[in-house]
């Protein structure tokens, strides 16, 4: 079976780029074209019958990851399904699964029949899970045997730790905190506990087979992503980066799409130059970031500090955000911080794309302006990403019963929109609409 890789290499035009091509509103030849290069992926397992496929790169518009997910102490399968449908209403682009414990096979499946959007998981939870979460009896086979389970079930994209190598691990204990994602610190356990090289490293060909057959997606994960300010940009991260650009070709070369996970935690200062190194180290790769938090001090808000990073990592080329919730650092989200979470994102992405000047991408906002200047809070709410939580702020700060020309936040008669428009002013404050589609206000 060919790849949608090896089509596009073929200069074919497969409906799912077709499908993806209208949602960019772009050419379908623009996105087949970005796909031969690498720079952009379309994460399309056949078997994932309920997808409607989506692209990823710089050249479109910023996506969305929300991670659901059962975790040893809490939750069950059904809880992790509803939150799976209010990341969906909520308006995610991508979903991962991110459970641990036994029977992931059946969540899995419940999840995919009903999952609209690119499918994604971590083999090695389910791996570690599946041997009792004993790092001496997993074995190499074992992760090969889940990775090949997952394809056949219909996983759009999954995050291989492939690039954290044996002699990355003393960088990493240079660190102040040391490895901080899940995966990384497992493979870190399994390489110190078996002498041996990262099994997803050692076996990758094999790996690569099993992703060519069923055409799934490689997100390559950063095991050794910095998980607090000091550990940002360091040896060990950089060092990861690097191995990570040789699978990027590697991946190509079999015929499979690849995709590059990011930090992290990094300082507002350094993200420009973090996004322009992984396009430089992985030939343009698109890049998957979970935020980067730029700040460490405000657990409980982390959706909030880690969106001030996304949306600056964005505008420099990121392509794909993770969602971070406010629970992040403490606790597993419930679904109300899921539903935070995409929220947040979907802001950052947004105004990442307006500052990238995607085409039609400020139409919305323009519009808002007009609604919010003509006073029509249901054109407002429509509008609004989040328009039920707007129409529910409104609601209980409005002091009379009909929609009025004002809010309760200023008052009639110091409302400033409603002032403006008064005979007095009018000739001076008002802002042709002309302005407003030329992007000039
Ligand atoms: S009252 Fe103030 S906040 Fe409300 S619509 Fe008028 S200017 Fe805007």
């Amino acid at each position: 079976m060919m790849t949608q890789y090896e089509k596009v290499l073929g200069g074919e035009i497969t409906p799912a780029i077709r499908t993806a091509a209208r949602r960019e509103r772009v050419a379908p030849e623009q996105v087949r074209d970005e796909l031969a290069r690498g720079t952009a992926v379309l994460p399309f397992n056949p078997a994932h019958h309920a997808l409607a496929p989506a692209v990823v790169g710089r050249a479109f518009t910023i996506k969305v990851n929300a991670n659901i997910g059962r975790s040893t102490e809490k939750s069950s399968n059904e809880t992790e399904i509803a939150k799976m449908h209010v990341a969906l209403t909520a308006g995610t682009d991508f979903l991962m699964d991110l459970s641990v414990g036994p029977n992931l096979g059946e969540l899995r499946r419940a999840m995919i029949v009903e999952c609209p959007v690119p499918f994604g998981t971590v083999p090695i939870y389910e791996a570690f899970s599946r041997v009792g979460k004993n790092i001496e009896a997993l074995s190499e086979n074992v992760l090969l045997e889940v990775i090949r389970e997952q394809a056949e079930q219909g996983v759009d994209f999954m995050t291989i730790h492939a690039g954290l190598l044996r002699s990355h691990i003393p960088l990493a204990f240079k660190r102040m905190m040391g490895i901080v994602s899940r995966g990384g610190a497992l493979i870190a356990e399994w390489m110190v506990h078996h002498e041996r090289e990262n099994p997803f490293f050692s076996r990758w060909k094999e790996i690569l087979d099993i992703c060519h057959c069923y055409d799934v997606t490689i997100s390559l994960g950063d095991g050794l992503r910095p998980g607090c300010l000091a550990d940002a940009s360091d040896e060990a991260q950089f060092a990861e980066l690097d191995v990570l650009g040789t699978l990027v070709k590697s991946c190509r070369e079999h015929g499979v799409q690849a995709m590059v996970e990011g930090p992290g935690h990094l300082p507002f200062n350094q993200i420009e130059m973090n996004m322009k190194r992984q396009q430089w180290v992985c030939d343009g790769a698109p890049f998957f970031v979970l935020g980067p938090v730029v700040t460490d001090i405000a657990p409980g808000y982390d959706h909030i500090t880690s969106c001030i990073g996304a949306t600056m990592a964005a505008y420099h080329g990121a392509a794909l955000l993770c969602c971070v919730t406010p629970s992040e650092h403490l606790g597993l989200p419930t679904a109300d911080e899921v539903k935070a979470g995409v929220m947040a994102y979907r802001i950052a992405a947004h105004a990442a794309d307006v500052a990238k000047s995607l085409p039609g991408a400020r139409a919305r906002d323009d519009e808002m302006t007009r609604a919010r200047k003509a006073f029509d809070w249901k054109k407002q709410f429509e509008l609004a990403i989040d328009g039920e939580t707007a129409r529910q702020r409104y609601e209980q700060g409005r002091c009379h019963g009909e929609e009025e020309d004002s809010c309760s936040m200023c008052g009639k008669e110091f409302c400033a929109i409603r002032n403006s428009k008064s005979a007095a002013t009018a000739k001076f404050m008002e802002v042709p609409d002309a302005n407003l589609a030329a992007g000039s206000v």
